[in-house]
């Protein structure tokens, strides 16, 4: 295995680096106090070539491997976790219908996802059931040449502004998990709801909604796949390497200004790099960032390679999330008071990173998945 990345990868992240620290960050408050869908700012990366990358030339995609959409995802969430978010849940959508989509599908909902004109958000999530798929109680009932979809999500990222939602349903509960398929439903049809938009600790700069599906008729034709949910395996997997690459990049960030930090601020005649102890620290979450970017690589290679890697997506997941948490706590710590300031983007950092052991699987879950795949039934 190759850990370099090729020149085309190393071109794309000197020039994602470059875009978003002058293009972001200057806006990153803005869009943090905003708590909500930054659609301008979405659609000037579409206009750059920053969206939708993993699709194919036909819908205005490049075609790119996982590695390059991790370099994506982490080079933004090293500027903003939040919009990292936003782009990352934005990118899923796409790769599902060209997965299992048919051709009729895929010209319906795949245009437009590149410029950030259109977007697709999956629901899936419910107020009963979050880790417990199969607890989900929103149904899909035939009723002659349509399906009626009721129930509600929560937690929806993008649900409020995206045009089209995968909708995670029931369509026979008697068949148990094999019975839950994925819909396709316009966000403007009848009986779509959007009963709360959520506050959040983080990720303030994505925006996270309350759904209700109440009689909605969509043609049968709608159906996404025919293998219910168990078609979407390689998606979820992909997202969880994608989740994890987004914490690299925040633990990222959260190193960088600590090293600054520490070299400049001065405690008994000395800067606080002086210390050992703190020396320590800054080389141990630089050894951690540094682990976590090369299982997403890890991940990543496998993922293209058509290589089996449901068990890699789960330890990268679990380890960037449980990493991300204990390098941003460290970082605040390192910051003294300042760190508790909200002036300072540590506190910031502190927030966004509690998301990333609950959201796309939760760390336990994944701690299962691993425990299974290793032979512990
Ligand atoms: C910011 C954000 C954005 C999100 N975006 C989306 C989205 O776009 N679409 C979508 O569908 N969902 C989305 N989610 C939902 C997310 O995927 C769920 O929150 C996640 O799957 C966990 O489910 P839950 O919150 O219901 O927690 P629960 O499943 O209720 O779990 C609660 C706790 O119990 C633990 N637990 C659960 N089962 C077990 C077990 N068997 N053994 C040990 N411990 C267990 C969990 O690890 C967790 O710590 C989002 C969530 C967040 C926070």
């Amino acid at each position: 295995m190759d850990f370099e990345l090729s020149e085309e990868q190393k071109i794309f992240q000197t020039a994602c680096r470059r875009f978003f620290a002058k293009e972001l960050l200057p806006i990153v408050d803005e869009l943090e106090s905003a708590n909500e869908f930054p659609t301008d700012f979405y659609r000037f990366c579409g206009r750059h070539g920053y969206l939708g990358i993993n699709l194919p030339e036909k819908y205005g995609g490049s075609d790119a491997d996982t590695i390059t959409c991790s370099i994506l995802i982490e080079e933004i969430s090293r500027i903003n976790a939040g919009f990292g978010g936003t782009v990352w849940t934005g990118s899923m959508g796409g790769p599902l219908i060209i997965d299992l989509g048919t051709e009729e599908q895929q010209e319906e909902c795949l245009p437009g996802l590149t410029t950030g004109e259109r977007l697709i958000a999956l629901a899936l999530t419910e107020p009963n059931a979050g880790s417990d798929t199969a607890g989900i109680q929103t149904t899909a009932r035939e009723d002659g040449d349509y399906y009626v979809i009721n129930g509600s999500k929560t937690f929806i990222t993008n649900g409020a502004v995206a045009d089209k939602h995968i909708v995670v349903a029931y369509a026979d509960k008697s068949k148990g998990y094999k019975g839950i398929e994925m819909f396709l439903v316009d966000f403007d049809m009848p009986g779509v709801h959007v009963t709360k938009k959520l506050d959040k600790l983080g990720w303030r700069s994505s925006e996270t909604v309350e759904l209700v599906y109440e009689d909605v008729r969509i043609p049968k034709k709608s159906k996404l796949g025919t293998r219910g949910l168990a078609g979407a395996l390689d998606l979820i997997n992909c997202g969880r390497i994608l989740m994890a690459a987004s914490a690299v990049g925040l633990a990222q960030a959260a190193f960088e200004v600590c090293f600054k930090y520490t070299q400049e601020r001065e405690a008994f005649g000395q800067p606080l790099a002086g210390f050992q102890v703190i020396k320590h620290e800054l080389a141990k979450m630089k050894m951690q960032t540094e682990t976590g970017r090369l299982l997403v690589r890890h991940a990543s290679w496998r993922h293209d390679k058509g290589l089996p890697h449901r068990k890699e997506c789960a330890y990268v997941k679990y380890y960037c999330g449980e990493m991300v948490k204990e390098v941003t706590s460290k970082a605040l710590q390192m910051f003294g008071g300042y760190g508790y300031m909200n002036e300072f983007p540590i506190s910031r950092y502190l927030r966004d990173a509690q998301v990333y052991t609950i959201a796309d699987g939760a760390s336990d879950i994944l701690i299962e998945i691993v425990a299974r795949e290793i032979g512990l039934n």
